[in-house]
């Protein structure tokens, strides 16, 4: 039997669902268990396991026996990255901030203590700082790796939370490691309250990162569908072209090479001579031509019953290619 409190508090545990059946879990032991389709789910080290697994790249036995799914605890990892940790960034996220703060004054407006579902926050998002600070806001950050911020395990795919439960999801760099990703925003709606807000930023112009666990990019226009069920409060890009140009100078050295040990010098050479680059998103952030060749997007908005259609959404196109 566990002995280490649960990471989560009494509030979100009222809100859990099974994530195969939907049915009320009993919290039993070390588990907990579905009261309909038996389903047994782990708790780890205090962290409840909440997956499908017949519907998820992950297993329960992976959580339990620790092993490494999308990315490795920090306190295991390597003097390698501990060194890279060091380097200059080839990255900058420009909007993050700005928006985070915007987001948390359209929550403050709707509800004085929001609860906002975190997907992928196991460690903290660029930008997000301000949202730990907060102490009218409550936090429920899930991942699929166990990381200093991880307060439950949970695949997007199939969220173990009920209807309508939450004020806020924000989905930062996630959807491009989705299998599926128009079945998680589905699932985001389904746990929104009905005039719930949802914030995401995904990547455009990015070269594979996570290996195995990279599936799908997004253009601003195919970011704006993806997200159909919502009345749009604000979108752009939020990472410009000169961290894409730095990506993609890195990458483009780095298919020279094979050798570890050379893809780790190149790695190193492309960060300080490339770093640079990055300083001139802060003034072309904001241009149409951005919105055709930025790092990654965003998408802040509202929960809505009804879709928008394709044909208003080619009608947002705010970019400089004449057709
Ligand atoms: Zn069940």
């Amino acid at each position: 039997m566990s002995t280490t409190p649960l990471a989560i508090n009494a509030s979100v545990v009222s809100l859990l669902q099974c994530p195969i059946c939907h049915h009320h879990l009993n919290s039993h032991e070390a588990t907990f268990a579905c009261e309909s389709c038996q389903a047994i789910f782990p708790i780890v080290d205090g962290i409840p396991v909440l997956i499908n697994e017949s519907n998820s790249l992950f297993s329960l036995n992976d959580f339990i026996h620790h092993r490494t799914t999308t990315f490795q605890d920090t306190k295991f990892s390597s003097i390698k990255n501990r060194i890279k940790s060091l380097l200059p960034t080839l990255g900058r996220n420009i909007k993050g901030p700005e928006n985070y703060q915007k987001l948390i004054d359209h929550l403050l407006e709707q509800a004085p203590s929001p609860v906002i579902l975190i997907i992928g926050g196991g460690i903290i998002g660029e930008g997000m700082e301000i949202l730990t600070k907060d102490s009218r806001i409550q936090l429920v950050e899930t991942d699929v790796s166990f990381a200093p911020r991880t307060q439950m395990i949970c695949d997007g795919h199939d969220l173990p939370f009920g209807d309508q439960s939450f004020d806020c999801v924000i989905i930062q760099a996630v959807l491009e490691h989705v299998v599926d990703p128009y079945r998680c925003v589905a699932e985001i709606h389904r746990v929104l309250k009905l005039d719930g807000l949802v914030y995401a930023e995904t990547p455009f112009m990015q070269q594979v990162h996570m290996g195995c666990y990279d599936f799908t990019r997004f253009t601003h226009l195919g970011h704006r569908r993806l997200f159909r069920y919502f009345r749009e409060i604000e979108s752009g890009a939020v990472c410009g072209p000169g961290m894409a140009l730095a990506w993609a100078y890195r990458y483009f050295l780095l298919s020279f090479c094979e050798h570890p040990r050379i893809r780790q010098f190149v790695y190193y050479f492309s960060s300080f001579t490339s770093f640079f680059l990055k300083y001139f998103d802060s003034h072309i952030i904001n241009s149409p031509g951005t919105l055709d060749a930025a790092s990654g997007y965003y998408f802040m908005g509202r929960r809505s019953e009804k879709p928008i259609c394709d044909r208003e959404i080619i009608q947002l196109y705010r970019g400089l290619q004449k057709t």
